[in-house]
C-alpha cells in the first residue's frame, strides 16, 4: 500500500513534468507542499508530532519509487527526512520537537543540514566551523558547501569550537539563529520559503 501510493504520487505529480523543470533548472516547490499533504515530508515522525509516524522500510520504499522517476526529488525528500527532521527528531528537547517537527512533517518548511565544508566532507571532524556564545546569541563563522536545500529552508548545522564538539543548549527563535542541545545548531535563514 505504501509502495502504491509513493509510485502513484511519482506518476501523477512527477513524471508529466519531470525533464521540464530539469531542463529549466527548476525547484518545484509545490511538489514539496503535495509530498507533505501526503505524509512523504515526516515519514519517519511519530503521529504526535505531526508526521507519518512510519519505520525505515517504507521510507526506503518510498525513496525508491519517487527516485526511480525522478532521483533530484528523491535526494531532496532524502535530505528533508534524514539530514535535517531526523536529527532534530533524535537530539532536539520536548520544546524544540514541537516547534520544528510538525512545520517540517507537513512540508511548510523544507529541511537543510549544514556537515560538508570545503576541506571536510566524509571527515567530520576536520570541519572548522565554530558557534561561539556572545550574550543571547550564538555567532556561527565558517561556510559550508555541498548543502541540499542551502537557500531555500530551515537549517539543521554542524558547527565545531576549538578541538571539542560545540554543546550547545539554548534557543532563540526569533534572534536568526535556533540552537539545539547535543551539537546541533539551526539557522532560521530570513529567506526561506513559507
Ligand atoms: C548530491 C549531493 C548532495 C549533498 N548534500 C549534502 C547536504 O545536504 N549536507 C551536507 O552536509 N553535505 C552534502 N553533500 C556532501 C557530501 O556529504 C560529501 O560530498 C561527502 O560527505 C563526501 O565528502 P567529500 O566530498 O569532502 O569527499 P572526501 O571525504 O574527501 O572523500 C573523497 C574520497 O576519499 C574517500 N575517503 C574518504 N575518507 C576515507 C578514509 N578514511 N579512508 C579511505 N578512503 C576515504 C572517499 O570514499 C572518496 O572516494 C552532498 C553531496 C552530494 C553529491
Amino acid at each position: 500500500m505504501i509502495r502504491a501510493s509513493a509510485r502513484e504520487f511519482a506518476e501523477n505529480y512527477i513524471r508529466p513534468h519531470v525533464m521540464e523543470w530539469d531542463e529549466a533548472q527548476t525547484f518545484p516547490l509545490d511538489v514539496f507542499k503535495k509530498l507533505g499533504e501526503h505524509g512523504f515530508m515526516g515519514i519517519l515522525v511519530p503521529e504526535t508530532y505531526g508526521g507519518s509516524g512510519l519505520g525505515y522500510q517504507e521510507y526506503i520504499t518510498i525513496l525508491d519509487e519517487i527516485s526511480q522517476v525522478c532521483g533530484s526529488i528523491g535526494l531532496s525528500v532524502a535530505a528533508h527526512n534524514s539530514l535535517c527532521t531526523n536529527h532534530i527528531l533524535s537530539f532536539a528537547n520536548e520544546d524544540q520537537k514541537r516547534f520544528y517537527l510538525p512545520k517540517l512533517a507537513s512540508g511548510e518548511w523544507i529541511g537543510a543540514w549544514g556537515l560538508t565544508e570545503t576541506g571536510t566532507g566524509s571527515d567530520a571532524g576536520g570541519m572548522t566551523t565554530t558557534a561561539v556564545q556572545d550574550g543571547d546569541y550564538f555567532v556561527l563563522n565558517g561556510s559550508k558547501n555541498f548543502i541540499t536545500h542551502a537557500i531555500s529552508s530551515l537549517w539543521c548545522g554542524f558547527d565545531k569550537c576549538g578541538q571539542d564538539w560545540h554543546q550547545l543548549s539554548e534557543e532563540h527563535h526569533d534572534s536568526g539563529i535556533n540552537v539545539l542541545g547535543s551539537q546541533f545548531s539551526i539557522l532560521h535563514p530570513s529567506y526561506w520559503i513559507s
